[in-house]
């Protein structure tokens, strides 16, 4: 067998393709090995719209990187041709080996998928030697294909939530599934507001979904988001998850905390303290705690209502819930007497968890599991990492999905469209 044709079975290739020439260039480091392929004379070729049989019009070299020989670059040459057929007119053929208008072939984009689901595309990037760019392009590629085949037809249950990719900036909003065990992502759209919502519903109608099959919708407490969600899907009932109850009251004790430190000297490692959970504290930062509670410090008392949630959590009925929500509310607005407005941020948290007792509340007569919104949490600072250095909303919302979303099977290159 002549190491031609060794290659031409290497590179699954049928005819009538065939691998007719090879050479090594060294001029380069590493060095490249470059295969010419090329079809059998006389051979005639389908039309890239109707697969009529025509004879080559004319033909374009071509190139492709491929997966390295050894340790070599390895190069795959062409002369691609065109077609004319009578009905389609004039059309450059679909190589078998790689999509139109790539510089990769399949089996190089499929190692490359394989090393971006496991590290950032930076670090993938620097093992196979091509730019991130180049990297970036293939994922979005493959992600965005199989995104396209979603089903949505069983979906009804949602919960939404916005990370930014940047901080403080070019926010996405995530959709997931609350059904979901595992990989729950089903959209992610660019911005944070009404228009997500609208966005979302148009993509479950295009994959199966109806939206008057969606019983539950889960979110947090943005006006704009609750008054979307009514509209986009009025049969179902809107829940706030718990999770951003905790995190409102996070925010307003580090708004509380940050105005007060401009005013007095804090305790020490407050800031930390006043973030972890109790049973997490180291003892210098119980001292802190404590110091702060006794010294009479605005930080102290939204701490203790932060805390105080806790109490309210711990519910375990939806009839005890509303009593604790309730006591919780006015135990905390009669502590409120703040002449500084230090406690402002404090009593914000109040009046919007109090215009949201409802759909709270509702979170304890929901089959869905509270942990999910607080999972994506961990997915989001994941996604972070793995797009570090090229991160904004698309390349975000790519790695979101590629970590996130259903799309397992439909990663696959040779899958079949
Ligand atoms: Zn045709």
């Amino acid at each position: 067998m002549a190491s031609s044709d060794i290659f031409t079975l290497g590179l699954g290739l049928t005819p009538p393709w065939r691998v007719v020439d090879q050479r090594l260039e060294t001029d380069y480091q590493p060095h490249e090995l470059h295969l010419a392929v090329a079809a059998d004379p006389g051979a005639r070729f389908p039309c890239p719209t109707c697969g009529r049989l025509c004879k080559p019009h004319d033909w374009k070299e071509l190139s492709w990187r491929h997966l390295n020989f050894f340790q070599h670059a390895c190069i795959i040459e062409a002369r691609v041709p065109r077609t004319d057929c009578p009905e389609h007119g004039v059309l450059r053929i679909a190589v078998p080996w790689a999509r139109p208008d790539s510089g990769f072939t399949l089996l190089f984009e499929q190692a490359a998928l394989a090393l971006m689901r496991e590290m950032p595309v930076a670090a993938a990037a620097r093992i196979i030697g091509v730019t991130a760019q180049r990297l970036w392009r293939i994922l979005r590629y493959y992600v965005g294909r199989a995104i396209e085949r979603l089903d949505l037809s069983g979906v009804e249950a949602i919960a939404l939530d916005e990370t930014a990719a940047k901080r403080g900036h070019s926010y996405v909003t995530v959709f997931i599934d609350l059904d979901a065990a595992e990989r729950p992502v089903l959209f992610v759209t660019p911005g944070k507001g009404k228009e997500c919502m609208t966005a979302f519903r148009a993509f479950l109608a295009e994959h199966g979904g109806e939206a008057r099959r969606i019983a539950e919708v889960v979110c947090d407490m943005s006006a704009a988001f609750l008054a979307a969600a009514a509209e986009s899907f009025p049969q179902a009932s809107v829940t706030v998850d718990w999770f951003h109850v905790v995190q409102i009251f996070t925010t307003a004790v580090e708004q509380v905390r940050r105005a007060e430190a401009h005013q007095h000297n804090l305790p020490k490692g407050v800031r930390w303290a006043t973030l972890k959970r109790p049973e997490n504290l180291t003892m210098a930062q119980r001292q802190a705690l404590d110091q702060l509670e006794n010294s009479g410090f605005a930080t102290a008392e939204a701490y203790r209502a932060k805390e105080m949630l806790r109490w309210v959590r711990l519910a375990a009925t939806p009839q005890a819930a509303r009593w604790r929500l309730t006591n919780f509310l006015n135990h905390v607005t009669a502590r409120l007497d703040d002449p500084d407005h230090l406690l402002d941020p404090v009593r914000q948290a109040v009046d919007t968890v109090r215009r949201n007792a409802k759909r709270i509340i509702r979170r304890w007569k929901s089959g869905h599991s509270n942990a999910r919104l607080e999972a994506l949490n961990g997915l989001f600072q994941a996604a972070r990492a793995r797009a570090r250095g090229y991160r904004n909303t698309a390349t975000f919302a790519c790695i979101i999905y590629l970590l996130g979303a259903p799309i397992n099977a439909m990663l696959d290159v040779f899958h079949s469209t």
